[in-house]
């Protein structure tokens, strides 16, 4: 129960983190807030997915990339190029290492607006960090585990910001319906209620509104991590004006 507990916290917090800061927020500007939310959501972000860390300028770039090229050669991470999902995850992995080490000149549309800090990138980004935090779950399934087979999850934990991006990339660009058939991609929606990645798989439906922060827009649809949003925005924490000029 104690490892089923830490599991799913683990999952879904981090996931939250990466489709409300990393995504919404860095790569889309759906919503505004203060410097100060912004640097208290970049240390959470940071906390939640620990070991596997996404810088959000790294992220921000390559997803505004995603959109631009999407589904073609050009795109950082489309599905329909590989035979499996390691083959996306390893070049998504080398195209994000690159714009960590400035090796990638994107255009100016693909940086405007992105939060970035550097000194705390720095620190995040070393190596000393990520192994301390993958101690720390060690740490956590030695105390809570009951069996051995427990400890076969603990890989998940430690590249678990990597993981919710592949389910996406893979799965919501090949697996799923179709609401738009006018988005220039394969993008699709794999499942009517995403409990699985908190509205990130409405690929299709996020391709042709890539402003809007619903996910979900047919009446059968939820996205899960929309209310969360409308919640922050209702006590104060971020402003969601309706007319804010978002970057697709
Ligand atoms: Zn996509
Ligand atoms: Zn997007």
């Amino acid at each position: 129960m104690g490892i089923l507990i830490i599991f799913l916290s683990h999952w879904f917090i981090s996931l939250f983190f990466q489709t409300f800061f990393l995504h919404r927020y860095c790569s889309h500007r759906m919503f505004k807030m203060t410097p100060f939310w912004e640097k208290t959501f970049y240390m959470l972000t940071y906390v939640s997915q620990g070991s596997s860390f996404l810088n959000p300028r790294a992220y921000a770039i390559m997803h505004r990339m995603h959109h631009a090229f999407s589904d073609t050669e050009r795109d950082p991470h489309s599905p329909h190029f590989f035979k499996s999902v390691f083959g996306l995850m390893w070049k998504t992995k080398d195209i994000y290492l690159d714009l960590i080490n400035n090796k990638i000149k994107p255009g100016e549309k693909f940086q405007k607006n992105v939060p970035q800090w550097e000194k705390f990138d720095k620190f995040a980004d070393k190596w000393h960090s990520r192994i301390i935090w993958g101690a720390i779950y060690t740490a956590l399934y030695a105390i809570f585990a009951t069996s051995w087979w427990m400890f076969l999850l603990l890989p998940i934990h430690f590249l678990m910001g990597p993981i919710h991006g592949a389910i996406v990339n893979w799965a919501g660009h090949k697996y799923g319906y179709v609401n738009f058939r006018d988005t220039r991609d394969n993008s699709k929606n794999t499942l009517f209620f995403d409990f699985l990645t908190l509205g990130e798989l409405f690929q299709n439906n996020h391709h042709k509104h890539p402003s809007k922060v619903n996910f979900a827009i047919r009446k059968f649809e939820i996205d899960p991590a929309y209310p969360i949003i409308l919640f922050l925005n209702w006590i104060g924490v971020i402003q969601m004006p309706n007319k804010i000029k978002t970057i697709q």
